[in-house]
């Protein structure tokens, strides 16, 4: 193995998952993914063991005997160190999910604006970001490090890969470390083309025949992706068309409005 590399797959020894856990770190810190201390990580050992990135140092600076080993309710069973103050996150997920082996959590900076916005990273833009996540929605806010976080998360860790943290980040999953960091990447990528093409001013959609397309190419891709399909996730062409089509929206100014009610209460008084 590379040096500084990680390889696919979970049948690694503890060791080797401690290297590659410290490799994510300086990736994600590398990318500006995070700051300071910021972010965690994760990797399942067994059926029974989590091991986890430490709180308090920078993701970019960890060296192996750092990280900690806590069971599935984050009691801590190994570490001179302290588990990260989001391992319930992570926690949550692996309960949910038996088919992710690893959580990645980060900040990174246009993925996080639109978490700050409130804004799903939903929209049919890209072909290859609908057959490797389909979409990201946002999970409301929740105070980080306290249950408020999890709850926040828990409707929606069965049927997505990635989710936007509202006001906080990102935080995504996978079968192995490797994935859960490439959707960490896609999940930035996506989000700065998305960001990009908002300014363009113009944002050409795929249709639902296009989404159905590539949703069928998905196993052909070896796509392992969880992610639900929905007539809004992801948001396409044909899903706005019809929306345009529901009721009629009007807006007001704040003076117009004023203007209505007085008029209105008005037209009330002289009927009494
Ligand atoms: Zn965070």
């Amino acid at each position: 193995m590379l040096a500084d590399s990680i390889t696919p797959g979970t049948l690694k020894s503890e060791d080797e998952h401690r290297r590659e856990i410290c490799t994510a770190g300086r990736w994600i810190h590398g990318r500006a993914f995070v700051a300071s201390t910021d972010g965690n990580i994760s990797v399942r050992l067994d059926a029974r063991r989590v091991l986890t990135s430490p709180t308090g140092i920078s993701k970019g600076l960890m060296s192996p005997d750092d990280l900690v080993i806590t069971d599935l309710k984050g009691r801590k069973l190994a570490g001179r160190r302290e588990a990260s103050s989001e391992l319930a996150m992570h926690l949550l997920i692996y309960a949910r999910r038996p088919d992710v082996h690893a959580v990645c959590h980060a900040h990174p900076p246009i993925a996080t604006a639109h978490a700050a916005a409130g804004l799903a990273l939903n929209k049919a833009l890209l072909s290859e970001l609908v057959i490797s996540l389909g979409c990201i929605p946002v999970a409301r806010y929740g105070t980080p490090g306290t249950p408020e976080l999890s709850e926040a998360l828990e409707p929606l860790v069965q049927d997505y890969d990635a989710i936007l943290l509202a006001n906080h980040g990102v935080v995504t999953c996978g079968g192995d470390l490797l994935t859960a960091f490439f959707r960490m990447e896609t999940v930035e990528h996506f989000a700065q083309v998305s960001l990009a093409s908002e300014l363009l001013g113009k944002q050409v959609l795929l249709s639902g025949g296009d989404v159905e397309k590539l949703l069928g190419a998905r196993a052909r891709y070896g796509a392992t992706t969880a992610a639900k399909v929905s007539p809004d996730c992801p948001v396409t062409s044909d899903s706005l068309a019809s929306a345009a089509c529901g009721p009629e929206r009007i807006s007001v100014t704040r003076e117009e409005l004023e203007a209505l009610i007085e008029e209105a209460v008005r037209k009330d008084r002289a009927l009494r």
